[in-house]
């Protein structure tokens, strides 16, 4: 196998796998984009160098960052300069991205014993293509050759244009061939803007060293040679170039040819440079050829680069604008072209070379068997498709993202395990779109589980609230019993008052004033019987709104209702709170807990048989929380039940007394939506239940009581 020698380096750990190299790529399937970063097969490169422009520009313009790199003979070149047998063939491209006649001396400075202009080698090869087509011997079209990347994408990917490749050698060739019979022990070092330039010296062996402009660059900065500080130098060519000189610049050959032959008609030359050359030109070329068309060139004056040699992958010329580029190139050409007493020993030189030496090239080969690309079979073809997710017409969207031109050409690469179907643009939108379905699925599961939970929440505060209002059913009939304390003395007055009455009005001690008396008596215990409802209604009211209340205030009125019934049992009750600052709280709920914890003592005191029962409230405010603790002599409660009386249907009296959610409830409503605490622990004769809540103020920092309610 012809093992193509590398121009083209690459640093897999600085790919982005951004597959712009395949992009650009005029070849693209010597670029395998089906891993994470992109690998390079240098034997269907053919080192037109794009890739690295591409690279760079992917790393934000850092060449030090890039993956792709050029390859040249730098090293080679250095390593040979001590011995001084080195002859420099500077490319036309250099008046354009150096100070040429400051360029000469640098390189003289550096040991180089001769500078040639490769311009004339330029000269050579017009002279050579005229004696070609005049001969009649070449079937046109003749394809130049000048540039080393088309005369690769031909022997590896259009081999019947192999033919017509001109059977003459490249300027730098020619000038090889001629400063080879100057210098015959020398070495030849190529001052360049070509990568490719390399594998022709392969092929060649014309030249021993290509060194680009960049590296060339490098190798004054590191030899310290500041070009704008040194004299101007010339050429050592025998006789200058002339139009040539404008061989570099997109259409120079054309130009250079008509200047030479003016009877030519411009027609028959056709100029063609950058990516359409390998996108359909040689294709319809071929195809054209392959007719017999009548329409076929006499000239193909074909270049890779979009701005010719000019602007060429090694240049360093690319902060210039393409008119500053162009504009000094064609000048000299202007210039060189003027001197008629130059151009006439020119001809005499390209004359007597032309006799002399032997400028014929035809080192092209056939690679395209390097070119192992296989076709689908149809099937397999629809199978691709279907992996990159494509199955309908507007599928195939020949966006070229995935670095190909069409949704073809990456099946094809997908088929060649060149790529992936992940890669392609479309399969990526395909597969985003499946994942944003798969999320939004999954926030609707949620919103349908809080739907849920939302439901099971109010299902549970309705149940609660439901316990509340059974837990106040449950203690109506205990309440009956205070009713019926409260009562008691008034009704006994009222019957007593009334008694009197009837006494007086039997014994027709009818007297006025007394009578009003009595009467007002009798309404003002009616009266008390009245509000004695009234409080008890209040109580048992379902709707339970929030309050700004005194603390002292929801006490008191928790012992309208149950004060009688403890008096009526003999408990003593010491009162011993002071409160200041209101509460924000639901003044109803908060007297069931007071009435279940005042209930339970006045109970324990009835189990327990306590002979002089006695409860004490105390109350007051610290830390931000209005704390009452209601102490009972009553007996304690025992140890083994302390952690369960909070507990739901937790109940010491038995089946059928007590319903067991009382101070489960009176919990609740403190800590659940109260935001406070109810706690309880044993003193030396009794219980002591604290309930501590927020004051108004520190409640509102909090954030409030459960907004809900
Ligand atoms: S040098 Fe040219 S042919 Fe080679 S990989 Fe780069 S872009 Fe492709
Ligand atoms: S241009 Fe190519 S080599 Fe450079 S980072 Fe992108 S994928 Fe990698
Ligand atoms: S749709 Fe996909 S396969 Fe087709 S060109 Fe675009 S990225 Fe490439």
């Amino acid at each position: 196998m012809h093992d193509l020698i590398e121009v083209i380096g690459i640093n897999a750990d600085n790919c982005l796998n951004c597959h712009q190299c395949i992009a650009v790529c005029p070849v693209k399937i010597c670029s395998d984009g089906s891993g994470e970063v992109v690998k390079f097969n240098n034997h269907l490169c053919i080192g037109c160098g794009r890739c690295i422009e591409a690279c760079i520009k992917s790393h934000f313009g850092v060449t030090e960052k890039s993956a792709r790199f050029p390859i040249d003979d730098k090293e080679a070149f250095l390593a040979s300069l001590p011995e001084g047998d080195l002859v420099a063939l500077v490319a036309p491209s250099a008046q354009s991205n150096f100070d040429l006649p400051k360029l000469i001396t640098g390189l003289r400075l550096l040991g180089i014993k001769a500078v040639y202009d490769v311009s004339l080698g330029a000269e050579i090869a017009v002279e050579c293509y005229h004696k070609v087509i005049q001969s009649g011997t070449f079937k046109p079209p003749l394809i130049a050759q000048p540039c080393p990347a088309i005369v690769k994408y031909i022997e590896l990917h259009h081999p019947a244009l192999i033919p017509h490749l001109a059977p003459v050698g490249s300027p730098v060739h020619n000038l090889a061939v001629y400063v080879r019979s100057l210098h015959p022990d020398d070495k030849l070092v190529f001052i360049s803007p070509c990568l490719a330039k390399r594998r022709e010296f392969q092929d060649s062996q014309a030249v021993q060293f290509n060194v680009i402009f960049q590296s060339l660059q490098e190798i004054f900065k590191e030899h310290h040679i500041e070009l704008s500080q040194l004299k101007d130098g010339d050429f050592d060519n025998i006789v200058p170039a002339g139009i040539t000189t404008n061989f570099s610049s997109p259409g120079g050959l054309k130009q250079s040819y008509l200047h030479k032959y003016p009877e030519t008609p411009a027609s028959l030359i056709t100029q063609i440079e950058g990516p359409i050359v390998y996108e359909k030109y040689f294709n319809d070329l071929e195809r054209s050829i392959r007719k017999g068309n009548s329409d076929l060139p006499l000239i193909v004056d074909v270049l890779s680069c979009d701005q010719g040699c000019n602007m060429g992958a090694g240049c360093i010329n690319s902060h210039k604008s393409i008119d500053a580029i162009e504009t000094a190139v064609i000048s000299r050409a202007e210039a060189s072209s003027q001197d008629k007493t130059a151009a006439q020993k020119r001809q005499a030189f390209l004359e007597t070379s032309i006799k002399q030496l032997d400028f014929e090239y035809r080192s092209y080969q056939d690679l395209s068997y390097l070119n192992k690309l296989k076709m689908p079979t149809p099937a397999e073809l629809q199978q691709i498709y279907k992996d990159m997710h494509k199955y309908e017409d507007k599928d195939f969207r020949n966006c070229a993202a995935c670095g190909y031109n069409s949704c073809f050409y990456m099946a094809i690469a997908v088929y060649n395990g060149l790529n992936k179907a992940e890669n392609c643009h479309l399969y990526q939108e395909k597969e985003l779109l499946k994942e944003h379905k798969a999320l939004n699925d999954m926030v609707d599961e949620l919103e349908a589980l809080n739907l849920q939970l939302e439901e099971q929440y109010h299902e549970r505060k309705r149940q609660e609230q439901m316990l509340v209002q059974n837990s106040k059913l449950a203690a109506m009939g205990e309440m009956i019993g205070m009713i019926a304390h409260q009562w008691r003395q008034p009704l006994s007055s009222i019957s007593t008052l009334a008694g009197n009455l009837q006494v007086y009005l039997d014994l027709d001690m009818f007297e006025k004033d007394q009578f009003i008396e009595l009467l007002t008596d009798i309404n003002n215990h009616a009266q008390y019987l009245s509000n004695t409802i009234n409080d008890f209604r209040h109580f048992f009211k379902p709707d339970n709104p929030q309050d700004t209340i005194l603390m002292d205030t929801v006490i008191e009125s928790t012992l309208t209702i149950i004060g009688k019934s403890l008096e009526y049992k003999n408990v003593k009750l010491t009162k011993e709170y002071v409160f200041t600052q209101t509460i924000l709280t639901y003044p109803n709920e908060l007297m069931q807990v007071f009435l279940n914890i005042l209930k339970n003592a006045s109970d324990a005191f009835v189990d327990n048989e306590i002979a002089v029962p006695e409860i004490i409230i105390k109350g007051y405010e610290s830390d931000g929380y209005q704390r009452v603790e209601i102490y009972d002599n009553g007996g304690g409660i025992p140890a083994d039940i302390m952690d369960k009386i909070f507990d739901p249907y937790f109940s010491t009296k038995g089946p059928g007394i007590g319903t067991g959610l009382g101070l489960y409830m009176s919990k609740m409503i403190i800590e659940e939506h109260c935001r406070g605490q109810l706690e309880v622990r044993n003193t030396d004769q009794g219980a002591c239940f604290t309930i501590a809540l927020p004051s108004l103020m520190d409640a509102d920092k909090r954030g409030n009581l459960n907004s809900d309610r």
